[in-house]
Protein backbone atom coordinates (compact mmCIF):
# COMPACT_ATOMS: atom_id res chain seq x y z
CA UNK A 1 0.00 0.00 0.00
CA UNK A 2 2.94 2.30 -0.41
CA UNK A 3 3.02 3.65 2.97
CA UNK A 4 -0.68 4.68 2.53
CA UNK A 5 0.47 8.05 1.22
CA UNK A 6 -1.56 9.77 -1.60
CA UNK A 7 0.51 9.48 -5.01
CA UNK A 8 3.11 12.07 -5.18
CA UNK A 9 1.20 15.64 -6.49
CA UNK A 10 -2.42 14.64 -5.24
CA UNK A 11 -3.94 15.53 -2.05
CA UNK A 12 -6.54 14.74 0.01
CA UNK A 13 -9.08 17.54 0.03
CA UNK A 14 -10.15 17.81 3.78
CA UNK A 15 -13.35 18.97 4.55
CA UNK A 16 -12.50 23.08 5.25
CA UNK A 17 -10.47 22.77 1.89
CA UNK A 18 -13.16 21.66 0.08
CA UNK A 19 -15.60 24.04 1.47
CA UNK A 20 -13.29 26.64 0.00
CA UNK A 21 -12.83 24.81 -3.66
CA UNK A 22 -16.68 24.32 -3.67
CA UNK A 23 -17.15 27.83 -3.06
CA UNK A 24 -14.45 28.60 -5.81
CA UNK A 25 -16.03 26.25 -8.44
CA UNK A 26 -19.80 27.41 -6.99
CA UNK A 27 -19.48 31.32 -7.98
CA UNK A 28 -17.76 30.64 -11.20
CA UNK A 29 -20.34 28.30 -11.82
CA UNK A 30 -23.29 30.63 -10.72
CA UNK A 31 -21.96 33.77 -12.63
CA UNK A 32 -21.04 32.11 -15.81
CA UNK A 33 -24.85 31.12 -15.45
CA UNK A 34 -25.42 34.72 -15.09
CA UNK A 35 -23.49 35.64 -18.15
CA UNK A 36 -25.68 33.30 -20.43
CA UNK A 37 -22.82 30.42 -20.27
CA UNK A 38 -24.33 26.64 -20.42
CA UNK A 39 -22.04 23.92 -17.77
CA UNK A 40 -20.63 20.57 -19.24
CA UNK A 41 -18.33 18.07 -19.09
CA UNK A 42 -16.49 16.33 -21.23
CA UNK A 43 -15.33 13.30 -20.04
CA UNK A 44 -12.14 12.74 -17.74
CA UNK A 45 -10.26 11.18 -20.21
CA UNK A 46 -10.04 10.90 -24.38
CA UNK A 47 -8.25 9.13 -26.82
CA UNK A 48 -4.82 10.18 -26.53
CA UNK A 49 -4.69 12.25 -30.20
CA UNK A 50 -7.35 14.53 -28.84
CA UNK A 51 -4.75 16.23 -26.72
CA UNK A 52 -1.22 15.01 -28.97
CA UNK A 53 -2.55 16.07 -32.15
CA UNK A 54 -3.97 19.57 -30.72
CA UNK A 55 -2.13 20.73 -28.15
CA UNK A 56 1.22 20.79 -30.35
CA UNK A 57 4.40 18.87 -30.40
CA UNK A 58 6.75 21.22 -29.01
CA UNK A 59 4.42 21.91 -25.74
CA UNK A 60 5.25 20.82 -22.32
CA UNK A 61 1.93 19.50 -21.61
CA UNK A 62 2.34 16.64 -24.90
CA UNK A 63 6.31 16.23 -24.69
CA UNK A 64 6.64 16.02 -20.79
CA UNK A 65 3.18 16.11 -18.50
CA UNK A 66 0.65 13.87 -20.02
CA UNK A 67 -0.41 10.58 -17.72
CA UNK A 68 -1.35 8.42 -21.00
CA UNK A 69 -1.63 4.55 -20.55
CA UNK A 70 -2.60 1.62 -22.91
CA UNK A 71 -6.15 0.68 -21.66
CA UNK A 72 -7.46 -3.02 -22.00
CA UNK A 73 -8.38 -2.90 -25.34
CA UNK A 74 -5.25 -1.56 -25.99
CA UNK A 75 -5.97 1.92 -26.85
CA UNK A 76 -4.06 5.04 -26.00
CA UNK A 77 -5.61 6.85 -23.02
CA UNK A 78 -4.59 10.32 -21.79
CA UNK A 79 -6.17 11.79 -18.45
CA UNK A 80 -7.08 15.12 -19.69
CA UNK A 81 -4.43 17.81 -19.25
CA UNK A 82 -6.70 20.96 -20.16
CA UNK A 83 -10.52 20.88 -20.88
CA UNK A 84 -10.34 23.24 -24.51
CA UNK A 85 -9.21 20.30 -26.95
CA UNK A 86 -12.42 17.52 -24.89
CA UNK A 87 -14.69 20.58 -25.08
CA UNK A 88 -13.13 21.36 -29.12
CA UNK A 89 -13.57 17.41 -29.35
CA UNK A 90 -17.08 17.00 -28.06
CA UNK A 91 -18.47 20.19 -30.31
CA UNK A 92 -17.69 17.75 -33.27
CA UNK A 93 -18.75 14.56 -32.03
CA UNK A 94 -22.20 15.70 -31.13
CA UNK A 95 -22.98 17.91 -34.17
CA UNK A 96 -23.13 21.50 -31.90
CA UNK A 97 -22.10 23.50 -34.68
CA UNK A 98 -25.67 23.73 -35.24
CA UNK A 99 -26.04 25.28 -32.16
CA UNK A 100 -23.40 27.73 -32.13
CA UNK A 101 -22.35 30.28 -31.22
CA UNK A 102 -22.53 28.29 -27.94
CA UNK A 103 -21.00 29.64 -24.32
CA UNK A 104 -19.86 26.59 -22.18
CA UNK A 105 -18.85 26.55 -18.69
CA UNK A 106 -16.75 23.26 -17.35
CA UNK A 107 -14.99 22.24 -14.14
CA UNK A 108 -12.99 19.04 -12.56
CA UNK A 109 -9.77 17.61 -11.71
CA UNK A 110 -6.86 17.34 -14.87
CA UNK A 111 -3.52 16.03 -15.09
CA UNK A 112 -0.16 16.63 -15.43
CA UNK A 113 2.57 14.81 -14.64
CA UNK A 114 4.44 17.78 -13.00
CA UNK A 115 7.67 18.64 -10.62
CA UNK A 116 4.74 19.08 -7.60
CA UNK A 117 5.49 22.13 -5.45
CA UNK A 118 3.56 25.21 -3.78
CA UNK A 119 0.80 25.70 -6.69
CA UNK A 120 1.84 22.54 -8.43
CA UNK A 121 -0.03 19.47 -8.28
CA UNK A 122 -0.30 16.59 -10.56
CA UNK A 123 -3.99 16.33 -9.76
CA UNK A 124 -5.54 19.78 -9.58
CA UNK A 125 -8.63 21.58 -11.02
CA UNK A 126 -9.90 24.25 -13.32
CA UNK A 127 -13.06 25.73 -13.93
CA UNK A 128 -13.17 26.31 -17.75
CA UNK A 129 -14.66 28.74 -19.80
CA UNK A 130 -15.45 29.07 -23.49
CA UNK A 131 -16.87 30.78 -26.28
CA UNK A 132 -17.51 28.75 -29.81
CA UNK A 133 -18.43 29.88 -33.27
CA UNK A 134 -18.12 33.70 -32.68
CA UNK A 135 -15.00 35.43 -34.79
CA UNK A 136 -14.96 39.09 -33.36
CA UNK A 137 -13.60 40.66 -30.53
CA UNK A 138 -16.59 40.75 -28.41
CA UNK A 139 -16.00 37.30 -27.66
CA UNK A 140 -13.01 38.24 -26.63
CA UNK A 141 -14.28 40.80 -24.19
CA UNK A 142 -16.83 38.65 -22.94
CA UNK A 143 -14.76 35.92 -21.49
CA UNK A 144 -12.30 38.17 -20.35
CA UNK A 145 -15.35 40.47 -18.31
CA UNK A 146 -16.40 36.63 -17.09
CA UNK A 147 -12.64 36.08 -15.92
CA UNK A 148 -12.42 39.85 -13.95
CA UNK A 149 -16.25 39.21 -12.76
CA UNK A 150 -15.49 36.24 -11.40
CA UNK A 151 -12.01 37.12 -9.63
CA UNK A 152 -13.96 40.44 -8.54
CA UNK A 153 -16.56 37.70 -6.77
CA UNK A 154 -13.94 35.83 -5.12
CA UNK A 155 -12.49 38.65 -3.91
CA UNK A 156 -8.74 38.48 -5.40
CA UNK A 157 -9.45 40.93 -8.24
CA UNK A 158 -6.93 43.49 -6.56
CA UNK A 159 -4.14 41.34 -6.24
CA UNK A 160 -4.16 40.30 -9.56
CA UNK A 161 -3.26 42.01 -13.01
CA UNK A 162 -4.34 41.35 -16.52
CA UNK A 163 -1.60 40.91 -18.95
CA UNK A 164 -2.77 40.71 -22.53
CA UNK A 165 -0.95 40.40 -25.68
CA UNK A 166 -1.89 39.27 -29.61
CA UNK A 167 -0.56 36.31 -30.96
CA UNK A 168 -1.99 37.70 -34.51
CA UNK A 169 -3.25 35.66 -37.16
CA UNK A 170 -2.01 33.21 -38.68
CA UNK A 171 -0.81 35.19 -42.30
CA UNK A 172 1.03 37.53 -39.05
CA UNK A 173 2.35 34.71 -37.40
CA UNK A 174 4.04 33.44 -40.40
CA UNK A 175 5.84 36.33 -42.00
CA UNK A 176 6.83 36.76 -38.63
CA UNK A 177 8.14 33.18 -38.02
CA UNK A 178 10.48 33.79 -40.75
CA UNK A 179 11.97 36.96 -38.96
CA UNK A 180 12.35 34.98 -35.78
CA UNK A 181 13.77 32.25 -36.83
CA UNK A 182 16.58 34.46 -38.49
CA UNK A 183 17.13 36.20 -34.88
CA UNK A 184 17.40 33.09 -33.48
CA UNK A 185 19.73 30.77 -35.58
CA UNK A 186 23.05 32.54 -34.58
CA UNK A 187 21.81 31.62 -31.33
CA UNK A 188 21.41 28.69 -31.70
CA UNK A 189 23.98 26.29 -29.53
CA UNK A 190 23.36 28.84 -26.55
CA UNK A 191 19.50 27.74 -26.54
CA UNK A 192 18.51 25.13 -23.99
CA UNK A 193 17.42 21.85 -25.59
CA UNK A 194 13.67 22.39 -25.52
CA UNK A 195 14.49 25.43 -26.89
CA UNK A 196 16.25 23.91 -29.65
CA UNK A 197 13.56 21.40 -30.12
CA UNK A 198 11.05 24.49 -30.66
CA UNK A 199 13.12 26.41 -33.11
CA UNK A 200 12.56 23.94 -35.91
CA UNK A 201 8.42 23.90 -35.52
CA UNK A 202 7.22 26.38 -32.97
CA UNK A 203 9.95 29.40 -32.32
CA UNK A 204 7.58 31.96 -30.71
CA UNK A 205 7.01 28.97 -27.76
CA UNK A 206 10.59 30.01 -26.52
CA UNK A 207 8.87 33.00 -25.54
CA UNK A 208 7.05 30.98 -23.05
CA UNK A 209 10.79 29.20 -22.25
CA UNK A 210 11.37 29.48 -18.10
CA UNK A 211 15.31 28.71 -18.73
CA UNK A 212 17.33 32.14 -17.93
CA UNK A 213 19.79 31.59 -20.63
CA UNK A 214 16.44 31.42 -23.25
CA UNK A 215 14.88 34.69 -21.93
CA UNK A 216 17.62 36.33 -22.03
CA UNK A 217 18.49 36.14 -25.63
CA UNK A 218 14.93 36.58 -25.97
CA UNK A 219 14.74 39.98 -24.14
CA UNK A 220 15.96 41.27 -27.61
CA UNK A 221 14.27 39.12 -29.87
CA UNK A 222 12.36 40.58 -32.55
CA UNK A 223 8.47 41.39 -31.15
CA UNK A 224 5.14 40.17 -33.28
CA UNK A 225 3.98 43.31 -32.45
CA UNK A 226 6.08 45.09 -35.11
CA UNK A 227 5.25 42.51 -37.69
CA UNK A 228 1.00 42.61 -37.37
CA UNK A 229 -0.85 42.97 -40.78
CA UNK A 230 -4.02 45.24 -40.70
CA UNK A 231 -6.40 42.73 -39.57
CA UNK A 232 -4.88 41.55 -36.72
CA UNK A 233 -3.98 45.21 -35.50
CA UNK A 234 -7.38 46.26 -36.21
CA UNK A 235 -8.56 42.86 -34.10
CA UNK A 236 -6.69 44.14 -31.07
CA UNK A 237 -7.50 47.84 -30.70
CA UNK A 238 -10.89 46.50 -30.42
CA UNK A 239 -10.14 44.00 -27.76
CA UNK A 240 -8.40 46.48 -25.61
CA UNK A 241 -11.24 49.21 -26.52
CA UNK A 242 -13.64 47.14 -25.10
CA UNK A 243 -11.43 46.65 -21.98
CA UNK A 244 -11.45 50.10 -21.54
CA UNK A 245 -15.05 50.64 -21.88
CA UNK A 246 -15.38 47.89 -19.31
CA UNK A 247 -13.03 49.49 -16.96
CA UNK A 248 -10.72 46.32 -16.94
CA UNK A 249 -7.33 47.32 -15.96
CA UNK A 250 -4.49 45.48 -18.18
CA UNK A 251 -0.95 45.60 -19.65
CA UNK A 252 0.20 44.86 -22.86
CA UNK A 253 3.08 41.85 -22.41
CA UNK A 254 4.42 42.33 -26.12
CA UNK A 255 6.21 38.27 -24.41
CA UNK A 256 3.31 36.64 -23.58
CA UNK A 257 2.96 33.72 -25.37
CA UNK A 258 0.55 30.66 -24.53
CA UNK A 259 1.91 27.07 -23.76
CA UNK A 260 -0.24 25.33 -25.97
CA UNK A 261 0.01 25.51 -30.22
CA UNK A 262 -3.65 26.47 -31.20
CA UNK A 263 -3.83 30.05 -29.99
CA UNK A 264 -4.01 32.56 -32.85
CA UNK A 265 -4.93 36.86 -31.76
CA UNK A 266 -5.75 37.50 -27.97
CA UNK A 267 -3.67 35.52 -25.48
CA UNK A 268 -4.13 36.78 -21.60
CA UNK A 269 -3.17 35.84 -18.00
CA UNK A 270 -4.33 37.13 -14.95
CA UNK A 271 -1.02 37.17 -12.77
CA UNK A 272 -0.31 37.84 -9.30
CA UNK A 273 2.70 38.37 -6.88
CA UNK A 274 1.16 36.52 -3.68
CA UNK A 275 1.55 32.88 -4.64
CA UNK A 276 5.39 33.01 -5.24
CA UNK A 277 6.55 31.26 -8.08
CA UNK A 278 2.92 29.60 -9.37
CA UNK A 279 1.52 33.22 -10.11
CA UNK A 280 -0.06 33.11 -13.11
CA UNK A 281 -4.14 31.94 -11.59
CA UNK A 282 -6.05 32.35 -14.59
CA UNK A 283 -4.71 32.06 -18.73
CA UNK A 284 -6.51 31.96 -21.84
CA UNK A 285 -6.45 32.93 -25.26
CA UNK A 286 -8.30 32.38 -28.78
CA UNK A 287 -7.58 29.66 -30.73
CA UNK A 288 -9.28 30.06 -34.28
CA UNK A 289 -7.35 26.88 -35.73
CA UNK A 290 -8.34 24.43 -33.49
CA UNK A 291 -10.64 22.36 -35.07
CA UNK A 292 -9.60 22.54 -37.94
CA UNK A 293 -6.30 20.71 -36.69
CA UNK A 294 -8.71 18.10 -35.16
CA UNK A 295 -10.17 17.33 -38.94
CA UNK A 296 -13.26 19.22 -38.42
CA UNK A 297 -14.77 22.17 -39.91
CA UNK A 298 -13.03 25.85 -39.34
CA UNK A 299 -14.55 27.04 -35.88
CA UNK A 300 -13.63 30.16 -33.82
CA UNK A 301 -13.12 29.73 -30.18
CA UNK A 302 -11.82 31.81 -27.11
CA UNK A 303 -11.64 30.34 -23.55
CA UNK A 304 -10.19 30.46 -20.13
CA UNK A 305 -9.34 28.02 -17.45
CA UNK A 306 -8.23 29.44 -13.91
CA UNK A 307 -6.61 26.56 -11.36
CA UNK A 308 -9.26 26.51 -8.52
CA UNK A 309 -6.06 25.58 -6.10
CA UNK A 310 -4.36 28.65 -6.84
CA UNK A 311 -7.67 30.64 -6.36
CA UNK A 312 -8.24 29.04 -3.41
CA UNK A 313 -4.56 29.69 -1.66
CA UNK A 314 -5.44 33.37 -2.68
CA UNK A 315 -8.83 33.84 -1.13
CA UNK A 316 -6.91 31.88 2.04
CA UNK A 317 -10.04 31.00 4.61
CA UNK A 318 -13.09 28.86 3.89
CA UNK A 319 -16.07 30.30 3.75
CA UNK A 320 -18.00 29.35 7.64
CA UNK A 321 -19.92 25.61 6.87
CA UNK A 322 -23.73 26.02 7.31
CA UNK A 323 -25.05 26.66 10.94
CA UNK A 324 -26.81 23.07 12.27
CA UNK A 325 -29.55 22.39 14.65
CA UNK A 326 -27.97 19.65 17.47
CA UNK A 327 -30.43 17.17 18.70
CA UNK A 328 -29.28 15.45 21.82
CA UNK A 329 -30.97 12.32 22.80
CA UNK A 330 -30.61 11.78 26.38
CA UNK A 331 -30.98 8.02 27.47
CA UNK A 332 -31.73 4.94 25.46
CA UNK A 333 -35.81 5.67 24.93
CA UNK A 334 -34.67 8.78 23.41
CA UNK A 335 -32.68 7.73 20.45
CA UNK A 336 -34.99 6.78 17.87
CA UNK A 337 -37.88 9.33 18.60
CA UNK A 338 -34.82 11.94 18.19
CA UNK A 339 -34.10 10.81 14.09
CA UNK A 340 -37.51 10.92 13.90
CA UNK A 341 -37.38 14.67 14.99
CA UNK A 342 -34.24 15.36 13.27
CA UNK A 343 -35.48 13.66 9.67
CA UNK A 344 -38.87 15.92 10.03
CA UNK A 345 -36.17 19.29 10.86
CA UNK A 346 -34.53 18.45 7.83
CA UNK A 347 -37.64 17.81 5.44
CA UNK A 348 -38.74 21.53 6.50
CA UNK A 349 -35.31 22.70 5.43
CA UNK A 350 -33.31 22.50 8.24
CA UNK A 351 -29.42 21.68 8.45
CA UNK A 352 -29.48 19.05 11.66
CA UNK A 353 -26.96 17.17 12.95
CA UNK A 354 -27.00 14.24 15.93
CA UNK A 355 -25.18 15.01 18.82
CA UNK A 356 -23.93 11.16 19.47
CA UNK A 357 -22.43 9.71 22.50
CA UNK A 358 -20.97 10.84 25.85
CA UNK A 359 -22.62 12.97 28.84
CA UNK A 360 -24.65 16.34 28.17
CA UNK A 361 -21.82 18.40 28.91
CA UNK A 362 -19.24 16.77 26.26
CA UNK A 363 -22.11 16.83 23.74
CA UNK A 364 -22.83 20.56 24.49
CA UNK A 365 -19.22 21.35 24.28
CA UNK A 366 -19.59 19.51 20.92
CA UNK A 367 -22.23 21.03 19.47
CA UNK A 368 -20.95 24.34 20.00
CA UNK A 369 -17.55 23.38 18.47
CA UNK A 370 -19.55 22.69 15.56
CA UNK A 371 -21.30 26.53 15.74
CA UNK A 372 -24.54 24.92 16.34
CA UNK A 373 -27.28 27.69 16.19
CA UNK A 374 -29.31 25.97 18.58
CA UNK A 375 -29.92 22.62 20.62
CA UNK A 376 -32.49 20.66 20.67
CA UNK A 377 -32.20 18.14 23.73
CA UNK A 378 -34.97 15.65 24.32
CA UNK A 379 -35.06 13.29 27.75
CA UNK A 380 -37.32 10.63 28.02
CA UNK A 381 -39.55 12.25 30.61
CA UNK A 382 -39.85 15.81 27.84
CA UNK A 383 -40.58 12.95 25.42
CA UNK A 384 -43.34 11.05 27.20
CA UNK A 385 -44.85 14.61 27.89
CA UNK A 386 -44.38 15.54 23.84
CA UNK A 387 -42.29 18.31 24.80
CA UNK A 388 -37.84 18.96 24.11
CA UNK A 389 -35.32 21.69 25.19
CA UNK A 390 -34.65 24.39 22.70
CA UNK A 391 -31.33 26.60 23.55
CA UNK A 392 -30.67 29.18 21.57
CA UNK A 393 -26.78 29.09 21.18
CA UNK A 394 -26.27 32.78 20.30
CA UNK A 395 -28.45 34.33 23.22
CA UNK A 396 -27.90 31.35 25.63
CA UNK A 397 -31.60 31.23 26.56
CA UNK A 398 -33.39 27.71 26.89
CA UNK A 399 -37.54 27.05 26.60
CA UNK A 400 -39.47 23.80 26.48
CA UNK A 401 -41.30 23.62 23.77
CA UNK A 402 -43.87 20.73 22.17
CA UNK A 403 -42.56 19.07 19.74
CA UNK A 404 -45.58 18.68 17.59
CA UNK A 405 -45.08 22.40 17.59
CA UNK A 406 -41.20 22.49 16.90
CA UNK A 407 -41.37 22.85 13.08
CA UNK A 408 -43.34 26.18 13.26
CA UNK A 409 -41.28 27.19 16.33
CA UNK A 410 -38.09 26.75 14.75
CA UNK A 411 -39.26 28.55 11.62
CA UNK A 412 -40.03 31.35 13.66
CA UNK A 413 -36.52 31.58 15.61
CA UNK A 414 -33.88 30.40 12.95
P1 LIG B 1 2.20 27.29 -15.66
O1 LIG B 1 2.92 28.32 -16.45
O2 LIG B 1 2.02 27.66 -14.21
O3 LIG B 1 2.73 25.90 -15.85
P2 LIG B 1 0.24 26.72 -17.65
O4 LIG B 1 0.49 27.70 -18.73
O5 LIG B 1 0.75 25.32 -17.80
O6 LIG B 1 0.70 27.29 -16.24
P3 LIG B 1 -2.56 26.55 -18.26
O7 LIG B 1 -2.38 25.37 -19.12
O8 LIG B 1 -2.84 27.84 -18.87
O9 LIG B 1 -1.30 26.69 -17.29
O10 LIG B 1 -3.65 26.23 -17.14
C1 LIG B 1 -4.52 27.24 -16.63
C2 LIG B 1 -4.36 27.40 -15.14
O11 LIG B 1 -4.34 26.16 -14.46
C3 LIG B 1 -3.07 28.06 -14.72
O12 LIG B 1 -3.15 29.44 -14.85
C4 LIG B 1 -2.97 27.64 -13.26
O13 LIG B 1 -3.78 28.46 -12.44
C5 LIG B 1 -3.53 26.26 -13.29
N1 LIG B 1 -2.47 25.24 -13.31
C6 LIG B 1 -1.72 24.86 -14.39
N2 LIG B 1 -0.90 23.85 -14.06
C7 LIG B 1 -1.12 23.58 -12.73
C8 LIG B 1 -0.59 22.63 -11.81
N3 LIG B 1 0.30 21.74 -12.17
N4 LIG B 1 -1.07 22.65 -10.53
C9 LIG B 1 -2.02 23.54 -10.14
N5 LIG B 1 -2.55 24.45 -10.98
C10 LIG B 1 -2.13 24.48 -12.26
MG1 LIG C 1 2.47 24.33 -17.15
Amino acid sequence: MADLQPVRGTHDILADDFRLHRHVCDRAAALAARHGFQEMTPPIFEFTEVFSRTLGETSDVVTKEMYTFEDRGGDSITLRPEFTAGIARAFMSNGLAQEAPLKLFARGPVFRHERPQKGRLRQFHQIDVEILGVPGAQADIEVLALAHHVLEELGVARDVSLSLNTLGDMPSRLAYRETLIAYLTPFKADLSEDSRQRLERNPMRIFDSKDAGDQKIMAEAPLLQDHLNDASRAFFDEVKSGLDTLGIAYRVDPRLVRGLDYYTHTAFEFITDTLGAQGTVLAGGRYDGLMEMMGGRPTPGIGWAAGVERLAMMIGAPPAAERPIVVIPLGDDAQTPAMKVAIDLRRSGHTVDMGYSGNLKRRMARADKANAKAVLILGSDELARGMATLRNMETGTQSDVPLNDLVETLKFHF
